[in-house]
């Protein structure tokens, strides 16, 4: 058989065009984008205001079955489906997140797709790309450094340095910076306190920036972050601190998007990339919109499985953003669905029927969940090499039976070619079916029935059970008035329960609420239904193990 090559020996063999021949190709004008480099550009935020009255191109979102060690291929197939339209004459962006480093040099696996469906230039991606991720990291660090100075210098805002939420980031994973004392060593040295670090990803700079339409949208939603609380119990937000302004200035290159391009010179925007657990987990509003009115079509993805993913771009990106998505592209892999069906990773290249229509019930919960947002759909197989021709003709029939659209996706082998039956089922649903999305629940909505509208439908749980601890927040929230705001769930991703061992689609359950927490510069409230990672560690064998750069700087071992 033939030497299957890595996604780095594919990504080193292409050949990139010149950023200005992708911006060209897109219309823009010469002074509406910097190249950083020869392969990588920012847009400016000008483009907006020249095409606020353009039509939006349609934005079809890619999400996924519940995420398993087997892997699913989302970032695969939504630029594999982005250039198999380019590929049959449709003008079409993709629109991706950028990957955080801490994983990068964790668990092996990249974040810029796989095959012959990867955006380009891969190790830039995978690295420092443009330093929209030191530009958040510096923000959130200067905010807790004005924090402390402000304590230090007589804390006039009565800050109660045992009430503090803001937290230190870094974009690696470190264990050992979870919890940490800053200010020893005496009374010049700044007042001790306890602190920890996040990952920069889970920042709430990061959704904030995501989320923000421009430039005076992001200074307040900066403004409104809430650091901490006072001796008497009241918020204290950065606009208490007055430093939005300097904030807001450390983020104006960052908050551009960055045009970059796929294997096939596809045109690419790949910006922001907040956690899909305590935050929402999509790209910017900003780089979506900028996207949907350079292109005919947008394939963005949202992290995560649909139960996650999917219901935060739909009931908080979209409904900030005023975006209205037209169809959903569910990914499935036939290894992943066994899984849900009780197979183990070690035997799952042997053919099993009986597992894979155990595990079919997962994909068809993430289905029903889609259609209730009221927008059509297409389901796309990410095809491997051990799927069997049996275990195939399996899911056809079953979608044919329930006249689910189904497409074979093959783009991890062959690139925008191997998409083109997607690319054609996905418009011709687009054809048959209005989308007619809607969010699902009202930002009227008490915060318990809009937990309840997602567990229930979403997850499927029968009830929802709020600790008293978190019933009294309820109460706390509402006095200030905090209670209209979108909820962000933090649940597993790997169960629709929150409970990981629960595959496939459990069913009876109960959603245990055990805590929540003000995003209130990003404007959600977030829901923790059990213990959720913001500072990730590193497994035993980190992938930095088998990373290196020859002589001539050539990246190795980048996946
Ligand atoms: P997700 O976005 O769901 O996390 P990715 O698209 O990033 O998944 O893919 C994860 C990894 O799986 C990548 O390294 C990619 O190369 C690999 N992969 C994806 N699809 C296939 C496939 N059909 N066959 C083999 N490997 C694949």
């Amino acid at each position: 058989s033939k030497k299957v090559k890595s996604d780095i020996e594919i990504a080193q063999e292409a050949v990139m065009k010149p950023i200005k021949e992708i911006a060209e190709g897109l219309n823009l004008r010469e002074d509406e984008w910097e190249p950083f480099g020869h392969y990588k550009a920012k847009i400016s935020l000008d483009v907006m205001k020249r095409l606020q009255n353009a039509p939006d191109g349609k934005v079809i979102l890619v999400t996924s079955i519940n995420p398993t060690p087997a892997g699913e291929g989302k970032s695969t197939v939504t630029v594999g489906l982005g250039q198999a339209l380019n590929k049959i004459g449709h003008k079409t962006i993709v629109a991706l997140r950028e990957p955080s480093l801490g994983p990068t040099m964790g668990i092996k696996g990249g974040a810029s797709g796989g095959g012959y469906s990867q955006v380009m230039p891969m190790e830039d991606i995978n690295l420092h790309f443009t330093g929209d991720f030191h530009a958040i990291t510096t923000a959130n660090n200067a905010l807790a450094a004005f924090l402390d100075n402000h304590i230090h210098q007589g804390n006039e805002c009565q800050i109660d340095t045992r009430r503090i939420t803001w937290k230190r980031v870094v974009d690696l994973n470190d264990r050992a910076l979870r919890q940490v004392v800053v200010g020893l060593g005496g009374p010049l040295q700044g007042v001790p306190r306890e602190d920890g670090f996040n990952i920069t990803v889970a920042s709430e700079i990061m959704a904030i920036l995501c989320l923000a339409k421009d430039l005076t949208d992001l200074k307040e939603k900066l403004s409104n972050i809430v650091v901490g609380y006072s001796f008497n119990k009241q918020p204290v937000t950065v606009r208490d601190l007055g430093v939005q302004g300097a904030l807001t200035l450390l983020l104006k290159e960052a908050v551009k998007p960055n045009l970059v391009q796929t294997l096939e010179n596809t045109p690419a925007i790949v910006h922001g990339g907040p956690f899909a657990n305590i935050a929402h987990g999509c790209n910017s509003i900003i780089a979506t919109k900028l996207a949907s009115k350079l292109g005919d079509y947008v394939i963005t993805e949202a992290g995560f499985g649909a139960d996650l993913g999917a219901e935060k771009f739909l009931n908080i990106k979209s409904r900030l953003g005023n975006i209205d998505p037209k169809a959903v592209v569910i990914v499935a892999t036939i290894r992943a669905l066994k899984m849900h069906g009780g197979v183990d990773k070690a035997n799952l290249t042997v053919e099993n029927l009986d597992a894979l229509k155990t595990g079919m019930q997962n994909l068809q919960k993430h289905i029903e969940t889609v259609q209730s947002f009221g927008l059509p759909f297409v389901v796309a197989i990410n095809r491997f090499i051990t799927d069997t021709d049996k275990e195939v003709e399996y899911i056809e029939k079953w979608c044919e039976e329930k006249d689910y659209d189904v497409a074979l996706s093959d783009v991890w082998e062959k690139g925008g070619e191997g998409g083109i039956d997607l690319a054609v089922k996905l418009l011709r649903v687009l054809e048959k079916q209005e989308g007619n999305f809607k969010p699902l629940y009202e930002l009227n909505d008490s915060i318990e029935a809009k937990i309840e509208t997602i567990a229930k439908k979403v997850y499927g749980a029968v009830a929802v059970d709020f600790i008293p601890k978190v019933r009294k927040q309820i109460e706390e929230y509402k006095s200030l008035g905090w209670d209209k705001l979108p909820v962000c769930m933090a649940k597993t991703q790997y169960s629709l329960s929150d409970d990981p061992a629960k595959l496939g689609r459990p069913e009876g359950f109960t959603i245990t609420v055990r805590e929540l927490r003000p995003s209130i510069g990003a404007g959600f409230l977030v829901a923790l239904t059990g213990d959720v990672m913001t500072m990730p560690g590193l497994p035993k064998k980190p992938a930095a193990l088998n990373m290196d750069v020859d002589a001539d700087g050539k990246a190795i071992g980048l996946f």
